[in-house]
């Protein structure tokens, strides 16, 4: 099957508790294709500046990514600048740079018209629907956004939303897009916007998928050591949708298992800055972290009483 992703390819400057790194390689598009890849082809479409590095492109054509969609033009690359505090799962915005990305008009290649499965990442809702015009429906179309553009574009993307089958967002964002504290109550409020499938990112503690009549909770990986959470959005997602084109149409047992290829994938994108330690991992990896996952959240029946 065939996987298209339209998104951000970033420089980021990122403050953790644990470290700071100035410029290194992001993006929410960046994010997603490495982690996909590991599964499936992955056929990219973004823009950088001259100041991107070819390397980066080398190396994502080496993982089976078609980079044939990604723009260089003048200017520079988008740059977002971020701080964690102890709590990682909030992330908090520095700076978002747009750069290159405030003219961006994403033109698709003639072969990547018509993909099985769409991510639109984290990018202007307004570019999210100007590609939806140019493909032939999808089996499935899913979207993901930030705080950034709930508030700064939100007609754009309640008008996107209509058209998407499965959202991605974190609980904050959830909320602030219903207008719902209750997480459980914030996903009905969405689905109502459009999107069947709800799935709420929760960082540290797991993702909640949301439908009607279905619910499913997939625990994260308990890890030791979280380094620098960026990413881990991208990189989940990449992970869901590289596990349904890769294994299966969305069923809810293909979803069960997409949601925890999902976390399992976000769980190496976090132990280190950037891509430092998920370009180094293979699918043996993914599938090892799988099987102990299964087996920490393994649990029999109640006996019944007698
Ligand atoms: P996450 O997976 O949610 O941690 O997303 C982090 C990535 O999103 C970073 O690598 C950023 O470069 C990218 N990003 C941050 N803000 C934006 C934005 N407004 N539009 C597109 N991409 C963004």
């Amino acid at each position: 099957m065939t996987l298209l992703v339209v998104g951000s390819l970033a420089f980021d400057s990122v403050e953790t508790p644990f470290g700071k790194r100035d410029k290194v390689l992001g993006g929410s598009a960046n994010f997603f294709s490495v982690s996909a890849s590991l599964l499936t082809k992955v056929n990219l479409v973004g823009v950088v500046g001259e100041d991107f590095p070819e390397e980066q492109l080398t190396y994502l054509k080496s993982r089976n990514v078609d980079v044939a969609g990604v723009d260089r033009v003048a200017g520079k690359t988008f740059h977002w600048s971020g701080k964690y505090n102890f709590d990682l799962n909030e992330a908090h915005t520095l700076d978002t740079q747009l750069n290159v990305f405030a003219d961006f008009k994403p033109v698709l290649p003639a072969g990547f018209r018509k993909p099985d499965h769409l991510f639109l990442a984290n990018i202007d809702p307004e570019l999210q629907y100007a590609v939806l015009d140019q493909v032939e429906r999808p089996k499935l179309v899913a979207l993901d956004t930030m705080n950034y553009w709930i508030s700064g574009k939100r007609e754009a993307l309640l008008k996107v939303l209509k058209r998407v089958d499965l959202l991605f967002v974190n609980d904050a964002e959830a909320r602030q897009l219903s207008g719902e504290h209750n997480v459980v109550k914030a996903g009905a409020a969405i689905r109502k916007m459009g999107p069947r499938t709800v799935i709420i990112k929760r960082g540290e503690y797991g993702a909640l998928m949301l439908e009607q009549g279905h619910a499913f909770y997939a625990p994260a990986y308990p890890l030791e050591d979280v380094f620098d959470p960026t990413g881990a959005g991208d990189t989940f997602a990449g992970g869901v949708m590289g596990s349904l084109d890769r294994w299966g149409g969305f069923n809810p047992a293909t979803a069960r298992q997409a949601m925890v290829v999902g976390g399992v994938m976000a769980s190496f994108v976090v132990e280190d800055f950037s891509f430092d330690r998920i370009r180094k991992i293979s699918l043996d990896d993914v599938q090892a972290r799988y099987g102990e996952l299964r087996r920490f959240t393994d649990f029999k029946d109640l006996p019944t009483q007698e």
